[in-house]
C-alpha cells in the first residue's frame, strides 16, 4: 500500500492493484473532493475516498455522495439513447436522438414561440458545464 495524500496526518491510501483517481463528486453544489477507486487489472471503479486534503470539505462526503461510484457499473444503467416508438422504448444512437430532439425543439418553437424552450443549469455543474449550456441557449 502506499500513501497518496496527507493532510494533518490523515492518509488517503492507494491500495495494491487500484489507482486513485483526484476528482470531485458531482452530485451537488459542495463538490466535495474524492478520489475513484480504479480497479488497475479490470479498469474498473470500485469506490470512493474523501479527499483529507479538499479545503472545504476536509475528507467528509455524504452518503449520496461515497455511494455514486455505485451507478458507474449498474446492470441496469443506461448507455444508449431510448426513443418511444409505438409507447416502446427502443435503442437508438446519438445521432437519432439529436435529430429528434432539433426536430421537436423548432415544432414547439413554430407553434408556441421562441420562448417555449429553455435549459437549465445547476450549481452541480462545473464552470464549463455552464458555460456551454449558455452558448447552447443562445442557439436555440
Ligand atoms: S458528497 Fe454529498 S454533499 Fe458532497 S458533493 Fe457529493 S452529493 Fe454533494
Amino acid at each position: 500500500m502506499s500513501e497518496f495524500l496527507v493532510k494533518d496526518g490523515v492518509k488517503n491510501i492507494q491500495k495494491p492493484g487500484e489507482k486513485l483517481i483526484t476528482t470531485h463528486c458531482c452530485y451537488c453544489g459542495m463538490q466535495c473532493g474524492m478520489h475513484i477507486r480504479v480497479n488497475e487489472k479490470s479498469g474498473k471503479v470500485v469506490g470512493v475516498e474523501p479527499r483529507y486534503d479538499w479545503p472545504v470539505t476536509l475528507g467528509k462526503m455524504c452518503p449520496k455522495g461515497v455511494t455514486a461510484y455505485q451507478t458507474v457499473n449498474h446492470k441496469e444503467r443506461i448507455l444508449k439513447p431510448l426513443i418511444k416508438k409505438n409507447g416502446q422504448f427502443i435503442e437508438s444512437n446519438w445521432e437519432e436522438a439529436y435529430d429528434l430532439i432539433e426536430k421537436n425543439f423548432k415544432r414547439l418553437q413554430k407553434d408556441h414561440g421562441k420562448d417555449a424552450v429553455g435549459v437549465f443549469g445547476g450549481v452541480s455543474m462545473t464552470n464549463e458545464k455552464c458555460y456551454l449550456v449558455g452558448k447552447y441557449a443562445i442557439q436555440l
